[in-house]
């Protein structure tokens, strides 16, 4: 599917039936898979053969819709996991170990800011975070010689930094580790890390590529970009014999372009067995099949509301990178030229209770933890996800406590504003 654009590989990408196979991905619900012999499925535990021996190591819907992922990133190879959170935690786990260092940016979203930094660090692994928009001397300054990956964000969740990709892939590849890019926010329909020199992509499926609020799920794709064995000092687990399977060497024996992802499968996938279920695999794929044609609206919804918010005399700030004043208007021009995405967050005047009363009269839009559905949905941090801060706390983090974050959904935009309208007029 290399040569199509992208809006046909959503549609066909992953899955190619031949004669009289299901037109749809179909779902594999078995557990396990049957064998002539043992010798022949030894082959598979050895990774000497193709083909499926237990789901939490492989599954065939799995492995279509990751193909699916892989063709849509521009990388060579993908795979599935249960949640955004266990894609981000292999991606970072598959080249650390205890004694190993992150550099990650501060602005991420609050889970994989606990993983990194609470529950990484009692593995041993130990983190740096830097701004966003460092320079390239301060990028530097956080690397040390244990350094094995660098870590952000394409759009942050919640705070809608746009990251200036090329710039870390530099500064990552300068001191020899992979860039590791979570492109949730956006999906590949409207930007690519690959393209801008990122090396491994996640992705909560959770969101948009989901988008109907269905399924929690993950993905990692690999760029096949990363030279493992130009610097195999840092990256033992990849470059040197895997005695846990009988002495391959992932990066001599499957290359580049597959050594990566095999070793997530095949060590990370057996041990922790975070797996993406088939079912869910296929409610993803569904969602796959519409998202160029849903991210477009996405960004026109988010567009219209943030235009709208931003000229409202009861609001005192908007963020939204496609607003020409916004801090991150430039960078988006460069990295999300078709947009970003539809969250808009925004600050009213008169602090929390303003923005109680105005969440309360929304019709349309409903308070909810998520982002990134079909559904307006519509959160204010200090009353919710961050309310055991005081509101000193709530400043110095930039959550000011009137912050409220909409993720725009699919519906009518004039809707969407009206709903907004007289919810602020009510305040
Ligand atoms: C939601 C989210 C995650 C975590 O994903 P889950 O599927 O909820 O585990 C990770 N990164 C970003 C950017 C997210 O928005």
């Amino acid at each position: 599917m290399s040569n199509y654009k992208i809006n046909t590989k959503c549609v066909q990408g992953g899955y190619q039936p031949g004669n009289g196979e299901p037109r749809q991905i179909p779902i594999v619900q078995s557990t396990t898979f049957k064998y002539a012999t043992s010798e022949a499925m030894g082959q598979l535990f050895d990774l000497e053969a193709e083909g499926y021996f237990y789901t939490r190591l492989q599954n065939p819907t799995n492995d279509y819709v990751a193909a699916k992922i892989a063709e849509l990133e521009g990388g060579t190879a993908a795979m599935l996991t249960s949640s955004g959170q266990a894609a981000n935690f292999f991606a970072l786990f598959n080249v650390c170990e205890c004694g190993s260092h992150i550099v990650a940016s501060s602005s991420i979203y609050g889970g994989t800011f606990n993983l990194i930094s609470v529950t990484m660090a009692k593995m041993g692994i130990d983190v740096t975070f830097v701004s966003p928009t460092a320079s390239e001397e301060e990028l530097d300054a956080a690397f040390q010689d244990n350094t094995r990956a660098m870590f952000g964000e394409t759009i942050a969740n919640p705070a809608l930094t746009v990251l200036d990709i090329e710039l870390f892939a530099k500064v990552a590849h300068k001191h020899g580790v992979p860039l590791i890019i979570d492109n949730t926010f956006p999906t590949p329909v409207n930007c690519r890390p690959i393209e801008w020199g990122a090396d491994i992509v996640t992705h909560s499926t959770t969101k948009y590529m989901d988008g109907h609020g269905a399924a929690v799920g993950g993905a990692i794709v690999d760029s096949g970009n990363f030279d493992w064995m130009a610097h195999a000092d840092k990256f033992p687990g990849l470059c040197t014999p895997d005695d846990s399977y009988h002495g391959i060497t992932y990066a001599e024996k499957f290359g580049q372009a597959g050594a990566f992802i095999t070793k997530c499968t095949a060590q990370l996938m057996r041990d922790f067995g975070c797996i993406q279920s088939p079912q869910h695999a296929f409610y993803l794929n569904l969602g796959l099949e519409s998202l160029h044609v849903r991210m477009p609206r996405h960004v026109e919804n988010g567009q219209a509301v943030a235009e709208f918010l931003a000229a409202h005399e009861k609001v005192e700030k908007v963020n939204y990178s496609g607003l020409p004043g916004d801090e991150y208007y430039e960078v988006a021009q460069k990295y999300l030229p078709n947009g970003g995405c539809g969250v808009v967050s925004f600050v009213i005047k008169g602090g929390r209770a303003a923005a109680e009363k105005f969440m309360a009269g929304l019709k349309l839009a409903a308070i909810e933890t998520h982002v990134a559905d079909a559904r307006t949905c519509c959160l204010n941090p200090a009353t919710s996800t961050h309310r055991q801060m005081s509101e000193e706390q709530l400043e110095e983090a930039g959550i000011p406590a009137g912050l409220v974050r909409m993720s725009c959904g699919l519906e009518d935009k004039e809707d969407l504003i009206a709903d907004i309208a007289q919810a602020l007029a009510a305040v």
